[in-house]
């Protein structure tokens, strides 16, 4: 943050490290309070069935709309909320939120949430789950657990002891993002998985023609099959892009083409409007 020196002409060396440093100092001291000042909400986008484009799911996405800096994108507040371990309250907030919002949707839709590594990895991460089911009364099959290849980076036998037992209340849990980060075929044989979501980079250059692309997608929904889990196609931005995942065998599909991540307001709006039809 360059000071005005009042014209001196000195030449001031700012090196970019020095600003990207203090801009993470300003937002930490901002991310420390934000939860508390009801600075952050959740977003839900839908997921859906890729045969009949039924709904499925949602999937909560933290929102950060800071009074000082103004929205914050998820890219810049999860990294730092996980660097300086705020994911772990913030995390347990989601995760009730999520279940507190779930709890007034018709009782087949399910609704996903995403969980760090540094939250999975702490002893009480079953507990807080057990907690935002009970405070929510929320049935546990209809939560689905996201996490990224990255669990199984630090500490494998945690995370998936975490993990099962957080399946053996009811709850699914879904791969992330996957073929983007640490990719050892191993542990999918460990953990029941029940969906692999593809990400956006592959289902974009399958769009586009790209032939690894386009084998990866295929090699990884005929894996999932095997090991008996569904997949999900992450980033479908337009019809073209639904039916050749659709075509593929991706049992479903989420992505701005069937609708962006919205407030809990407009879901509840949707549900509302829909009501007369299911009744
Ligand atoms: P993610 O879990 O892979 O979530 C999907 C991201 O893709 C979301 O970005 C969503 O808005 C975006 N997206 C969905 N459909 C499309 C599409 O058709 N086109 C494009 N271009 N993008 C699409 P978002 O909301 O910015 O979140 C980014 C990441 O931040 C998430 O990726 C997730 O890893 C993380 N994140 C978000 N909320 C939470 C949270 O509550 N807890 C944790 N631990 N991480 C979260
Ligand atoms: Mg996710
Ligand atoms: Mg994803
Ligand atoms: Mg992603």
């Amino acid at each position: 943050r360059a000071k005005e020196e009042g014209g001196s002409g000195h030449y001031r060396y700012e090196p970019r490290l020095h600003a990207t440093a203090e801009e993470r100092r300003v937002l930490e001291v901002a991310l420390r309070r934000a939860l508390a000042d009801g600075e952050l909400s959740l977003n839900f986008q839908p997921v859906v069935n890729a045969q009949d484009e039924t709904l499925v799911s949602f999937e909560a996405l933290m929102r950060w709309n800071s009074a000082e800096h103004g929205s914050i994108s998820p890219g810049k507040f999860i990294p730092l909320a996980e660097d300086t371990r705020l994911i772990v309250p913030i995390g347990a907030w989601v995760l009730e939120q999520a279940c507190r919002e779930a709890a007034r949707w018709p009782r087949d839709v399910r609704v996903a949430v995403n969980v760090s590594p540094e939250q999975l990895l702490e002893r009480d991460f079953p507990a807080t789950v057990v907690n935002a089911l009970s405070a929510s009364g929320l049935d546990a099959h209809r939560l689905e657990i996201e996490v990224t290849e990255s669990i199984f980076l630090r500490d494998p036998d945690v995370a998936r002891n975490s993990l099962e037992q957080v399946m053996a209340l009811g709850c699914t849990v879904a791969l992330d993002d996957f073929g983007t980060g640490y990719s050892s075929l191993g542990y999918l044989r460990k953990l029941q998985f029940s969906t692999i979501k593809v990400d956006r980079t592959f289902v974009d250059g399958a769009a586009e023609g790209n032939q690894e692309s386009l084998a990866i997608v295929r090699a990884v929904i005929a894996m999932a099959r095997s090991l008996e889990m569904t997949t999900t196609a992450e980033g479908v931005e337009s019809p073209e892009q639904a039916e050749l995942v659709r075509s593929l065998g991706c049992d479903k599909i989420q992505g701005f083409h069937f609708g962006r991540p919205m407030p809990a307001e407009e879901v509840h709006a949707l549900f509302r409007q829909r009501e007369p039809l299911i009744a």
